[in-house]
């Protein structure tokens, strides 16, 4: 695969020998690719990337993988926070209120092939491949609506939820149950937990529960198929199912 090694961030440090286990998915919201590299090489910006894709499709190695790039800030997924030690951080040349507000194909098939490669090469579980509103939902949007979570999941590259039947639904309310987790709200928040959300501080607060709970719809409820009055109750509960059985 070809990258332009052209453009080099110096914002990086040492990854202190953590493995890499996640990628994280960003949109740059900036003007164009120029203007992206600009500013993830820029020293007082304090942010980078170890890729940056086009929407043309070039891929840009700012950061080599070896590193630390500077791309999650406050984050959290699978109770570890320091994810930049232990991801690849991507930026998508993407923003929602520009002209670069497409994801384009280009951008997409460039995408899927960096991705497949990590898979192979850091053995990257089908669950960990995020967006960067997973690991920061209070405070991040992107990659936003309209990422085409889809597409990576019909190549095999993601996860697809597939639907449960009445019983194998029955199986997870009766454990739920027998934990005492009665409430909707209670089962989701474990829910989101198991799957690796930071639910440390929602039990509690309602703003920051919602804002979760956003942050999970804009994952989830748009390109996958789900019919639109199934609950994100019972989208969850079928999420958690897959999650626990997927291996790789
Ligand atoms: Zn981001």
């Amino acid at each position: 695969m070809k990258y332009i090694n052209k453009y080099k961030s110096p914002n990086y440090n040492s990854r202190n020998n953590s493995k890499i286990q996640l990628i994280i998915i960003h949109y740059t919201a900036l003007k164009d690719t120029p203007e992206a590299i600009s500013y993830l090489c820029k020293k007082e910006k304090k942010v980078s990337s170890h890729y940056l894709i086009s929407q043309n499709g070039t891929i840009y190695n700012l950061v080599e993988d070896k590193f630390r790039a500077w791309h999650a800030g406050q984050s959290f997924w699978q109770d570890m926070t320091d994810i930049n030690s232990i991801s690849i951080g991507i930026e998508l040349d993407y923003n929602p209120f520009g002209k670069n507000n497409k994801f384009s194909f280009k951008m997409i098939f460039s995408l899927k092939k960096l991705l497949l490669k990590f898979k192979k090469k850091y053995k990257i579980n089908k669950n960990s491949i995020l967006a960067h509103s997973d690991i920061a939902p209070f405070r991040k949007k992107d990659p936003g609506i309209k990422f085409p979570w889809k597409s990576l999941s019909s190549a095999n590259i993601i996860s697809s939820t597939y639907r449960l039947n009445k019983s194998e639904i029955k199986i997870i309310e009766d454990w739920f149950h027998n934990y005492n987790f009665k409430s909707k709200k209670q089962r989701m928040i474990l829910a989101l937990s198991i799957i690796g959300y930071d639910t440390r501080q929602v039990y509690n607060n309602n703003k920051l529960y919602n804002k979760l709970i956003q942050a999970y719809k804009i994952r989830y409820f748009r390109d996958n198929n789900i019919t639109k009055n199934q609950s994100i109750y019972y989208y969850l509960i079928q999420h958690l199912f897959n999650f626990m059985l997927t291996k790789n």
